[in-house]
């Protein structure tokens, strides 16, 4: 059976003011790392523009009714900030009732280099960071891909993430499912799978089991955040869709959400603009 779901990334609530707050020579060196932020002599303060994108968010999907919404990650700029959260969750509750909301950790939900304790704080606000669910002809897994980009103090973790994916993926081929998705923040590269690790992607040690797996299982598609703009790669069968921010857009890409549909035999997805 047909039917479509909205993903969206990065609503990122206190990026807009963090940005404002950089100081020039701080914005020249997020540019020479590949961040392309623009630099503004106004400070700004809360998360205004944040509160009005996610909204138009929000109502969009609203409107287009999908299945569900899937948020692939950095809710927040600042997982200590409360003010943040609180934010995210009552324009988030503005989603109908009948349109299911999935969550995906980012980074900055979790850490670039998330703990025992971050992950658990993670859990204890938005429940369980990798798991799985079927709609129709669909069956979906999230990943943490924080702990993919750096396992350092939560090794077990790692193991415990690639294992479960593994199970997941025979589970999904064993049965008369059409397609898979994997959910996560961050993607598994930009131009090539083989490319150098850097701040972007998974780092190409944990890089190439995934890949591995996408092969085996023909994997339908890999939606991911992180880069606050749209990118789009062939792997294989698998189609590995990047999606700019709802919130502040770091490259050519207005701040918007996507629109994916499935049929029996196809994936088809368009990138809707939330800019007026
Ligand atoms: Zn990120």
């Amino acid at each position: 059976m047909n039917f479509s779901f909205i993903q969206m990334a990065d609503p990122q609530f206190g990026m807009f003011s963090s940005i404002s707050k950089l100081s020039k020579s701080e914005v020249i060196e997020r540019k020479k790392r590949g961040i392309n932020v623009t630099y503004s002599d106004k400070e700004l303060e809360g998360f205004e523009k944040e509160t009005e994108l996610f909204t138009r968010a929000i109502e969009e999907a609203n409107e287009f009714n999908p299945t569900f919404v899937v948020v692939c990650g950095d809710m927040v700029h600042d997982s200590e900030s409360k003010e943040q959260l609180e934010e995210l969750r009552r324009v988030s509750s503005l989603l109908h009732d009948d349109i299911k909301l999935y969550w995906v950790p980012g980074n900055h939900d979790v850490g670039d280099k998330p703990t025992k304790a971050l992950l658990e704080k993670y859990r204890e606000r938005f429940g369980e960071y990798n798991y799985s669910f079927r709609e129709e002809n669909c069956y979906c897994i999230v990943l943490n891909s924080a702990i993919c980009y750096d396992p350092e103090l939560v090794p077990d973790e790692w193991n415990n993430l690639i294992s479960f994916l593994e199970r997941e993926l025979e589970i999904a081929s064993r049965s008369n499912i059409t397609h898979k998705i994997i959910f996560m923040h961050h993607p598994l590269y930009l131009n090539a799978p083989n490319e150098d690790d850097n701040y972007f992607v998974i780092p190409l040690r944990r890089r190439s089991r995934i890949l591995d797996l996408l092969a085996e299982h023909e994997v339908t598609a890999v939606c991911t955040g992180h880069l606050h703009k749209n990118n789009y790669k062939k792997f294989g069968t698998t189609e590995l869709i990047s999606t700019g921010s709802v919130g502040y857009p770091l490259g050519e890409d207005p701040s918007g959400i996507r629109i994916i549909e499935l049929t029996d035999t196809k994936i088809s997805h368009k990138y809707l603009s939330l800019e007026s």
